[in-house]
C-alpha cells in the first residue's frame, strides 16, 4: 500500500497540478467517445494502449471481458451498458480480450477453479465461447487453444451486447459501432476482428475500423 499512497501523493501534488485545465473541465461533466469493455487483469491499462486521457474511456472491466447477454444476469454490467450508450451517448463499444487470460484458462479447464464458485458461475456467461472452443478446435494445443478462446470469447461477448435493447436500437439507427479487439500482452500488440476477411489482423494506424459491425463466423486464427 505505501506505493499506492506516494503515488497518489505524487498524483496530487505534480500530475494534477500540472493538467489543472483538463480536470477542472471534467469537473464539469464527462462525455466520452467509447466504452472500452476489458479484463480486469492488471497487465492491461486501457488508457495506456490507447493513450486517452481521463473523461475518454468510459471502462467496464471484470474477469474475462464479460457482457452477460441482457437479462441473464442483474450484475452492474447491464447498467453500464445502458448508461454508456443511453445516458453519454458513446458511439463506439470495444470488447478487448488479452492473451494469456486466466479466465479464458478458467472457463476451459473448470477443475482449476473448483474453490471459486463465483468465478465459476460467472464464467457461464462465456459458456458459448467454451462450446465453440471445444468443439470445433479440440485438436489443437492448449495454447493454441486458449488463444481461439480469447478470441472467440470477444466475438461471443459483441453477441451479448447486441441483446441489450440499448445498443440493438443504437446500432438499427446506425449510431453505434461494436469493435472486437485483442491485446496481446507480449508485444503490445492489438489485433481487431475485420468483419469483411472473417479473421483478426494487426490493428495499425492505417486498419479502417470506422463503421464496423462485425458479425462473427468463422475466423481464421491468428495464433
Ligand atoms: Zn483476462
Amino acid at each position: 500500500m505505501k506505493k499506492l499512497v506516494k503515488g497518489l501523493h505524487h498524483f496530487q501534488t505534480q500530475i494534477f497540478l500540472s493538467q489543472r485545465e483538463l480536470f477542472e473541465r471534467l469537473s464539469k461533466g464527462q462525455s466520452p467517445d467509447a466504452l472500452f469493455i476489458t479484463c480486469s487483469d492488471s497487465r492491461i491499462n486501457p488508457n495506456l494502449i490507447t493513450q486517452t486521457e481521463p473523461g475518454e474511456l468510459f471502462i467496464l472491466r471484470n474477469a474475462g471481458n464479460i457482457v452477460p447477454a441482457y437479462g441473464a444476469s442483474n450484475g452492474g454490467e447491464g447498467a453500464t451498458v445502458e448508461l454508456a450508450v443511453t445516458g453519454l451517448g458513446v458511439k463506439d463499444i470495444i470488447v478487448c480480450g488479452h492473451s494469456m487470460c486466466g479466465a479464458m484458462d478458467a472457463l476451459l479447464h473448470s477443475e482449476k477453479v473448483k474453490n471459486l464458485p463465483l468465478l465459476s458461475s460467472w464464467l457461464n456467461h462465456a459458456e458459448a465461447t467454451k462450446r465453440i472452443a471445444m468443439e470445433n478446435y479440440k485438436n489443437l494445443p492448449d495454447e493454441d487453444l486458449q488463444n481461439v478462446a480469447v478470441q472467440e470469447n470477444v466475438l461471443v461477448q459483441l453477441e451479448n451486447l447486441r441483446t441489450h435493447p440499448s445498443v440493438a436500437a443504437k446500432i438499427a439507427r446506425g449510431e453505434l459501432n461494436l469493435h472486437a479487439w485483442v491485446y496481446k500482452i507480449e508485444t503490445g500488440g492489438v489485433f481487431y476482428y475485420e468483419p469483411k476477411d472473417g479473421q483478426f489482423e494487426p490493428l495499425t494506424q492505417y486498419s479502417n475500423v470506422e463503421d464496423q459491425k462485425p458479425s462473427r463466423y468463422s475466423f481464421e486464427r491468428l495464433i
